[in-house]
């Protein structure tokens, strides 16, 4: 497989062929995240793209997932990305699910009838960061997008039959707009009602603009206990028609997997006992990205 740059992709999608059709994010702006800062954005060539699906047939015949690399693949105007998922259903009978990282500038251009159109050629999951539910957040983040918009745009891809995934990010606010962050994020995960919601603790890259704002002074980081806060506040005011709220990553203090709004009495009792002290925390040095 021809991989270019660092390749990133959704934890659930460990096990899937992994195949890169752009190269770096096309907004690539979001002042906390530095994955793609080396890379001058562009979408690979089809040549190389055919050959790293017929390199897939060959040689990934047991797995049955594909995702599509990198930060915002679902950028790629509308029918060269049709004639890559019709490749894949060709070539990768096998496959039943292709995703795709989608952010609020790919999601704008694409179309409802678009999505469906790519639904039906076999694209079932979008992973989209939000991030915040904080319109102040989101500006000072630089993520191109307001709350209210991605509600419209998240919903869009929920009515095209495509399964949602959110991420948010515990910490982004700082201390300051920590609470409004966690109900607005909230507000905005129970308006839009995505499949499944994954929430990061913020982990500072150097290099970053949000790195800098900290290293300066400008930004602070929660302490473990406050994030633990946020993430209860935002529970507290999620309603999910059944989708799962995740907060299992791997840069997460306290683990949590629930299915809202079934397990939502006892995941706010989980988290009331850790922040007692009941129940031990992911020590610093094993917490990563
Ligand atoms: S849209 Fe996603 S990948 Fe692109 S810069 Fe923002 S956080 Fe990074």
């Amino acid at each position: 497989m021809h991989y270019e740059g660092i390749i990133i992709r959704p934890p659930s999608e460990a096990n899937s062929i992994l195949l890169q059709i752009t190269v770096g994010c096309s907004r690539n702006r979001c002042t906390f995240c530095g994955t793609y800062k080396a890379e001058r954005f562009r979408i690979k060539p089809d040549s190389l793209i055919q050959e790293d699906i017929a390199f897939a047939a060959k040689h990934f015949q047991h797995q049955r997932r594909v995702f599509l690399c990198d930060g915002d693949a679902l950028i790629v105007p509308q029918r060269r990305l049709l004639g890559i998922l019709q490749e894949i259903g060709k070539q990768l009978p096998w496959v039943t699910r292709v995703g795709v990282y989608a952010n609020a500038k790919s999601l704008r251009k694409k179309a409802l009838n678009q999505l469906k159109e790519l639904k039906a050629h076999g694209l079932r999951i979008a992973y989209v960061g939000l991030e915040t539910g904080d319109d102040g957040v989101l500006q000072r983040i630089d993520k191109g997008a307001t709350a209210e918009e991605m509600i419209l745009l998240g919903r869009k891809v929920k009515e095209a039959g495509i399964k949602l995934s959110i991420t948010v990010i515990l910490g982004i606010a700082g201390r300051e707009r920590s609470k409004i962050h966690a109900e607005e994020t909230g507000r905005v995960l129970s308006a839009m009602d995505p499949d499944y919601v994954g929430a990061l603790s913020l982990m500072l890259i150097p290099g970053t603009p949000l790195y800098r704002e900290y290293a300066s002074g400008v930004f602070p980081l929660l302490e473990p206990d406050e994030m633990l806060r946020e993430l209860r506040t935002m529970i507290a005011r999620t309603d999910l028609s059944g989708g799962l709220f995740h907060a299992n990553h791997a840069s997460n203090y306290l683990p949590i997997r629930a299915r809202l709004p079934k397990d939502k009495a006892s995941t706010l009792r989980l988290i009331d006992e850790a922040l007692a002290g009941k129940v031990p925390l992911r020590p610093e040095y094993l917490r990563t990205l």
